[in-house]
């Protein structure tokens, strides 16, 4: 079992992401610690929140995959929510909260899997976000979700909390 990331899931393209689960768990962690790390703008939170909700032990094994353009951009602040996307990357090859880990991750793998991902994220352009992703994801919340109350955050690892708690307490 695995999960797929990709540009858009309808058209096969060999830069998409592979990942075992256990793999998909540590990627996940990584990019949560450094968004939440360097997030400031509600928009920014909000994307870090969505991929902390690619979580595993609550949604199923194998059932976490996406596309990028699935993910809630804010056509608004497109330009400067993609740039944080980035450095949200730059962020886990630097091992920004890895110490909050109780296992370390393999920086090959990491690096492998950023490099990838990455590559994915500078193909989106403004015109390519899927319509209406925002809208469909905030419509999904709940008015007690985290994005809704000021984006608490987990009282061990420091990272955004989702509607399933927090991504690494809960993998
Ligand atoms: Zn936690």
């Amino acid at each position: 079992m695995s999960n797929m990331i990709s540009f858009n899931g309808t058209i096969a393209s060999d830069t998409d992401l592979h990942m075992s689960n256990l793999g998909t768990n540590v990627f996940i962690n990584v990019l949560v610690l450094s968004g939440s790390a360097l997030a400031q703008t509600e928009s920014e939170k909000r994307l870090v929140v969505y991929l902390a909700e690619k979580d595993q032990a609550k949604i199923g094994r194998g059932y976490v995959g996406f596309d990028i353009v699935e993910m809630p951009w804010d056509r608004k602040t497109f330009e400067q929510d993609k740039k944080f996307m980035i450095k949200v990357i730059d962020g886990a090859r630097n091992k920004i909260g890895w110490e909050k880990l109780d296992y370390s991750p393999s920086k090959t793998f990491v690096l492998h899997w950023m490099n990838l991902f990455e590559t994915l994220v500078n193909k989106i352009t403004i015109d390519k976000i899927q319509d209406n992703s925002l809208n469909d994801w905030l419509s999904e919340s709940e008015a007690s979700d985290p994005i809704y109350c000021n984006f608490p955050r987990c009282k061990i690892h420091g990272v955004f909390l989702t509607c399933f708690g927090c991504q690494i307490c809960n993998n």
